[in-house]
């Protein structure tokens, strides 16, 4: 570093400094810095600090291997097999403690698009910083010098507000594809312009996504949607070009109107509840994203003659087979998504027991709320979701005289039984 940048990393280590006792576990981090010199605080952290972001977590670098990191701590535990690291648990956050990367991106054993296969070998600092994705997340903190370690220009970045690729940004994104979806994510998370040369080669190696470990992709997807800025992410996705390669068809879907109305809708008020620190349901907001993935297949089979729930289910399976072949939704997400998708049809359902039955379901309170997204969306009319909102809250005698005469649905499935007297009786809700 040459004596000028040194002084203005001084100076901005007091930034920091000032800032990390402010976020829980970050004066414990502090002082343990400040006993041992070979521990830095890198990453996320030093780049939101000096943002005056109060950041996630925490990622801790040092030269000590695992190994010697473990007995330093109380609770601490080797994880990774490829590539060992150590989880520090500090009170609520698990603080990562990773030893420097030395992979030589240039000698890594890579596949036949470039993408590095192997990445594990120790090595220095100045190589471990040369290997991560950004200029602003290449930055160390170190507690014992109180100084910011600085080899890419991040801290002019920081200044200017922008995200940089460290090195050849086309390379860059062919060792590791889902550093053009961090790039976005990091891009409209932290108000930073995406650097021209950053954002250029994007749009022609957006199809190199489909080579990421679909485990991965959702990962990333999930820190995404769940980054408080879920809209302004996937405008920027979509001004980059990348979003064809994420869900499929999810640019289909942001070019029907209702589609994007319903999608614009939840991911706004996903990043309301998340910027308020209220929890957000994963899963309701990927019903939500191919929702109208399974309403198109739904009525596209209910055209075709299939029975209205059976054409559900099967809508619901031929859209979570396609998106996960490339997304490892989980079995547990994908389960309770389809509890909200299949409990839409039973909010049609007003009269006798079933609204009652319907009230004590556990999914009740999601699938509700789903049925608002519709409603504000236009999908379904306003006063069905009213009805609904009513009917909670109403005592036992308004319930009863809140419900719609029994006679409507019957005489309909009659009707429709004379048409197609072959049909078997439909199966019960
Ligand atoms: P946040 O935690 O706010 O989502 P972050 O930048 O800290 O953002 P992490 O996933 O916690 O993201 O990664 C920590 C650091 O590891 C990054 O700052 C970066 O230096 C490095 N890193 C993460 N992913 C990659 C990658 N795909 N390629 C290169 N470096 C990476
Ligand atoms: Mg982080």
């Amino acid at each position: 570093m040459s004596e000028r940048a040194a002084a203005a990393a001084t100076a901005q280590g007091s930034a920091v400094i000032e800032a990390l006792p402010r976020r829980p576990g970050g004066r414990e981090l502090l002082d343990l810095g400040r006993d041992r010199d070979d521990l830095a605080l890198v990453g996320g952290a030093v780049r939101d600090l000096l943002l005056g972001i109060v950041p996630k977590d925490f990622d801790v670098a040092t030269d000590a291997r695992p190994e010697q990191v473990k007995p330093l701590f109380r609770r601490a535990l080797i994880i990774g097999r490829r590539f060992r690291l150590v989880h520090v648990m500090m009170g609520a956050d698990t603080v990562e403690v990773s030893t420097f990367r030395g992979a030589d991106p240039d000698t890594a054993q890579k596949d036949e698009h470039g993408r590095v296969l192997r990445d594990n070998v120790f090595g220095t600092q100045a190589e471990d910083a040369r290997r991560r994705d950004f200029t602003v997340n290449a930055l160390y903190f170190d507690p014992a010098t109180e100084e910011v370690v600085d080899f890419h220009g991040g801290l002019a970045d920081l200044k200017k507000r922008v995200l940089r690729v460290i090195g050849e940004p086309a390379t860059r994104y062919r060792e590791d594809p889902i550093r053009m979806l961090r790039g976005v994510r990091l891009s409209a998370k932290l108000g930073l312009r995406l650097d021209a040369a950053t954002r250029e080669p994007i749009l022609e190696l957006a199809p190199l996504m489909e080579r990421v470990p679909p485990a991965r992709l959702f990962d990333e997807m999930l820190k995404l949607l769940l980054s408080g800025h879920a809209s302004a992410c996937l405008r920027q996705l979509r001004e980059v070009g990348l979003h064809k390669g994420l869900l499929p068809l999810l640019d289909v879907i942001l070019e029907q109107p209702l589609g994007e109305r319903f999608v614009t809708l939840a991911l706004a008020q996903t990043d309301e509840r998340v910027l308020a620190e209220r929890p957000v349901s994963p899963a309701f907001l990927f019903a939500a994203l191919l929702w109208h993935e399974v309403l198109a297949a739904w009525r596209g089979r209910e055209a075709r003659g299939e029975r209205s729930i059976p054409a559900l289910e099967n809508a619901m399976d031929e859209v979570l087979d396609t998106q996960c072949a490339k997304l490892a939704i989980t079995r547990k997400l994908t389960a309770t998504m389809r509890e909200v998708w299949g409990m839409q049809p039973r909010f049609e359902q007003r009269s006798g027991q079933r609204p009652y039955r319907l009230l004590e379901a556990p999914r009740f309170r999601m699938a509700y709320d789903f049925l608002a997204l519709r409603a504000a969306s236009g999908e379904v009319p306003a006063e069905f979701e009213a009805w609904w909102r009513a009917f909670q809250a109403a005592d036992a005698d308004t319930r009863k005289a809140m419900l719609l005469p029994e006679t409507g649905p019957r005489k309909r499935r009659r009707r429709r039984r004379k048409k197609r007297p072959a049909a078997p009786t439909p199966a019960p809700a």
